[in-house]
């Protein structure tokens, strides 16, 4: 490893996450979907983003948001929940695609196990360890999103966690972090930063893959064709897209939503 590179080495610590010698094997490379399951519309959304390119379905069954929501609409209360996980069983049928679907709590593997080819960690569960310990267990791929606080060491600390319970099946998620305060009196939608030099930094120090959320990084839908492009270009192995066939409309993270003409763009750009 490089002179400038403080060593992360430490005997009281695994660190088999930095071993460059492991390669990691990632298939699930251009994901999209909305932010949420939001009803049988999920199963023409699988068939519409698997002709933009994607090569997996992303959308919540259970959506943790900022602030607790209390009421249910249509269904709909911070995800649909137990009938979401069956929209996506039925989206993944018809479709052909692979499920990329939040699991939120250590209690819940099995349940959503049941849909998800692919386990994602949502950003506020990053240094869950009840839960990551639990995911090491299984042999399903693991998404990991960066906690919006996350230092590299934590990054490379949460991954570990799944590693040493024996699932190799994993990537990184990069989805923004604090310190954007600076756009908001214009851009009220954007609410992270997009720190695309965490790409080029856990590459000097892991093979394990790096999947950039231009969406949530974002915040803002006109942002995320750029940023998809820079991501790639600073090393990125894949992009997960919030995309919506009407945007505006999405249950939740609407202004971040794309259509499938700019999704289509940006997976065959
Ligand atoms: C999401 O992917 O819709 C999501 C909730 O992401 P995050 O956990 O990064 O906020
Ligand atoms: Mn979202």
């Amino acid at each position: 490893m490089n002179q400038y590179i403080k060593s992360l080495k430490d005997e009281n610590k695994l660190n088999i996450s930095i071993d460059k010698s492991r390669s990691f094997e990632w298939i699930y490379n251009k994901i999209a979907g909305p932010c949420s399951v939001e009803g049988e519309s999920i199963i023409e959304i699988a068939n519409q983003i698997k002709q933009c390119g994607a090569n997996a379905l992303r959308a919540g069954a259970y959506k943790p948001c900022t602030y607790p929501i209390l009421k249910e609409t249509n269904g709909w209360k911070e995800g649909l929940r137990k009938k979401g996980l069956e929209l996506l069983k039925e989206a993944k049928k018809q479709s052909g695609l692979p499920i990329v679907t939040e699991v939120m709590d250590a209690s819940m593997i099995e349940q959503v196990g049941e849909v998800a080819d692919v386990f994602q960690i949502g950003t506020r569960n990053f240094q869950n360890y009840t839960l990551l310990d639990e995911l090491g267990k299984c042999n399903t791929p693991v998404l990991l999103k960066r906690g919006t606080w996350g230092t590299i060491d934590e990054i490379l600390g949460a991954c570990e966690r799944i590693l040493v319970g024996g699932n190799e099946n994993i990537a990184i998620c990069l989805r923004g972090v604090v310190g954007m305060p600076s756009y908001r009196h214009v851009f009220n939608s954007i609410r992270w930063a997009p720190d695309l030099m965490m790409i080029p930094a856990l590459k000097e120090l892991t093979n394990i893959p790096i999947i950039f959320d231009p969406s949530h990084s974002t915040g803002y839908r006109n942002f995320v064709p750029s940023m998809s492009k820079a991501a790639i270009a600073a090393g990125a192995d894949g992009l997960i897209i919030e995309a919506h066939p009407t945007p505006d409309k999405s249950i939740s993270d609407a202004a971040q939503a794309i259509n499938y003409k700019t999704l289509k763009e940006i997976f065959h750009g």
